[in-house]
């Protein structure tokens, strides 16, 4: 059985993602930084639901030793990593001027070294496969920039640049790499904006509506498949028609 990684997985996308997976047969390794993320929290019973295994681990992806551990024990412990979904990320919003140095390199740290850092350790292990699958999640915010996201753009356009050089990297090993750029997805991430930030939102996006997380989660499970074997370094945008 194959098996799949999906970082920042107890909610949101990265659980949409984690289920999907789930349904196209793969076991699931879990990750998120707390336990407390799995707390009342049925993702796990949801998973298992699909008769495939599933474990969690925490480990806090900014950290190169927690991902060093968290890839060796999903490896001691299903046998082999033939997807590594980079999904964990956090946004700290303010204007560049007002920003905090704090502030712009822990959003940095957890968006944008996370995907070194996994990438590196389950990288390794596809290589010896010679086979894997990794998706990263940008964002539309790293492909034109936002008010207010200095730290989340720089963070999500520094994944796409990633993501070619992974592609690049590990392509002859016959591992593809791609990055998905999600538009406004419905989370708790974006139920965070005002109503005034919402309303402006959707007079952009030409389908009029947020997307929902298991939209996200069927572009992820195609570049996960047999179907995308020839499709490596793309940036996919999933935002109802934010830019065009
Ligand atoms: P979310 O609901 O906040 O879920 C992200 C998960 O990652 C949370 O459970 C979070 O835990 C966890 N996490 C945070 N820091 C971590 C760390 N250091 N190590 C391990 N796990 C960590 O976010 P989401 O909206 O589903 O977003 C998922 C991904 O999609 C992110 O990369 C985001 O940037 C991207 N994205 C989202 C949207 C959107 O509209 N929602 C749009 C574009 C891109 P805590 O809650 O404890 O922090």
């Amino acid at each position: 059985m194959a098996t799949a990684i999906i970082t920042g997985s107890a909610r949101g996308i990265g659980a949409a993602i984690a289920l999907r997976l789930a349904k196209d047969g793969y076991d699931i390794a879990l990750n998120d930084i707390s336990e407390g993320m799995f707390e009342n929290n049925d993702i796990m019973d949801k998973i298992k639901a699909e008769g495939v295994q599933c474990e969690k681990y925490i480990a806090d992806v900014s950290s190169h030793a927690d991902c060093e551990n968290l890839v060796k024990a999903v490896k001691e412990r299903f046998g082999s990593i033939d997807v590594l979904v980079n999904n964990a990320g956090i946004t700290r919003d303010g204007l560049m001027m007002r920003m905090a140095e704090d502030v712009y390199d822990l959003v940095i740290s957890v968006n944008q070294k996370s995907v070194f850092n996994m990438t590196k350790f389950a990288g390794a292990v596809m290589m010896k496969q010679k086979s894997g699958r990794i998706i990263n999640l940008s964002s539309v915010a790293g492909l034109y920039g936002n008010a207010g996201q200095m730290n989340y753009s720089a963070s999500k356009a520094a994944i796409i640049g990633m993501t070619k050089t992974t592609a690049k990297e590990l392509g002859s090993r016959g591992i593809t790499c791609n990055a998905v750029a999600p538009g406004f997805i419905q989370t708790p991430m974006t139920d965070k904006l005002t109503e005034e930030q919402k309303k402006a939102i959707l007079n952009m996006i030409a389908m009029k509506r947020y997307g929902q997380v298991e939209e996200i989660a069927g572009v992820v499970s195609f570049l996960a498949s047999k179907d995308a074997s020839y499709v490596t370094g793309q940036v996919i945008e999933i935002s109802g028609g934010l830019s065009m």
